[in-house]
């Protein structure tokens, strides 16, 4: 063999290896499973059996036949948020493994008992709010026991996080993307980017500047920030509904981020820019429980000191006038008639003129 000859078969040897793995990936092993590349596979992942009893997970991983990127999109964090929870369903079926390059890693329903239960905010098992208990623990209740295989099992091998809530019971809702930004976050112009192309009229920035910020009865969002993925929360959706077009919003937003993360050969879609932005909120806390009125139960301008609602007791006496503590947007909030100390009656979002 001449030397030219042998120098070219050791570079051929030396990257062949690196040519092979570009054009078949290596399975994606998550939970126990192993995906073949450009396969679908549809499994749950086992909630184990506390003094609160079994539940599961149920995930499809969309595994690529082509290298790229991980994206988690989690669905039903809340179980009564159903048009995230029917996008994830429909998003199973259209993406097509033989096209996509990376992995989409869908959790269909992330809280099952809460799901099943027909139960806003919290699971009925344990009555806790899965997205205040992140990152969870192996051996606490039900939901404390969901929370830490998501982060484990689906948080940390992704490479951006998604998560997708419709507004809840007997709340109403202007549709948003939450986008995590400031020195504690992860790649907030990448987050932005696919924020927008979901083409909402609503973007937040959520700046994650202390660790207190990111631990405080941490959500599924603060876990991706925790982790260091870039991150966004989808909300669209209110009350239970079903409705087909916040159902399609999801879905069409789902498919231009894959577009945006390189992971689909889709071309990237023209999204309306949002018309407001905001750069974090604030929440008007109810101090009582009783019967809540609201002025005007909608998305909507409001200044600082205005009424927002007023609680009754149970004999019908007013016990507490709610006043906007600021100038900015009623983003979301309750529609009552029930309120409870704390329960958040709106959330502002506080208006920015660019990020
Ligand atoms: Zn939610």
């Amino acid at each position: 063999m001449s030397l030219a000859r042998l120098i070219c078969t050791a570079l051929l040897l030396l990257f062949a290896p690196a040519l092979a793995a570009a054009e078949d990936p290596a399975p994606f092993v998550i939970a126990g499973e192993t995906v073949a590349p450009g396969t679908r596979a549809d499994f749950r992942i086992p909630v184990p059996e506390g003094s609160d009893g079994s539940t599961f997970i149920p995930v499809s991983v969309i595994h690529g036949a082509r290298e790229g990127r991980v994206l988690a999109v989690v669905a039903g964090v809340h179980g009564f948020e159903f048009a995230s929870i029917l996008a994830a369903e429909r998003l199973a079926e259209r993406v097509d493994p033989a096209r996509l390059f990376g992995t989409l890693v869908l959790v269909r329903v992330a809280n099952i008992p809460g799901f099943e239960g027909r139960s806003p905010n919290v699971n009925p098992v344990d009555r806790k709010n899965l997205n205040r208990v992140f990152p969870g623990k192996a051996d606490g209740t039900q939901t404390e026991r969901i929370a830490d295989l998501i982060a484990r099992e689906v948080v940390a091998r992704s490479d951006f996080l998604m998560d997708v809530h419709s507004g809840d019971g007997a709340e109403f809702l202007d549709p948003f993307i939450g986008v995590y930004g400031g020195p504690l976050a992860t790649d907030f112009p990448l987050a932005l980017k696919v924020a927008q192309g979901f083409g909402f009229p609503n973007i937040v920035r959520y700046a994650m500047q202390t660790q207190a910020q990111i631990d405080t009865g941490r959500s599924l969002n603060r876990q991706g920030v925790a982790m260091g993925k870039p991150t966004i929360l989808v909300e669209i959706g209110q009350n239970g509904s079903r409705e087909e077009a916040h159902v399609a919003a999801i879905v069409a937003g789902v498919e231009n981020a894959l577009a945006i993360l390189g992971m689909s050969d889709a071309p990237v879609q023209a999204a309306p820019a949002p018309t407001r932005l905001f750069e974090g909120t604030t929440a008007l806390a109810a101090g009582h429980a009783g019967v809540y009125h609201p002025v005007d139960a909608r998305p909507r301008a409001l200044k600082k000191g205005e009424l927002v609602g007023i609680i009754r007791d149970y004999a019908g006496k007013e016990i507490e006038r709610l006043l906007s503590p600021v100038d900015g947007h009623a983003l979301y909030g309750i529609t009552g008639p029930p309120v409870e100390p704390g329960d958040g009656v709106v959330t502002i979002a506080l208006p920015t003129d660019g990020f």
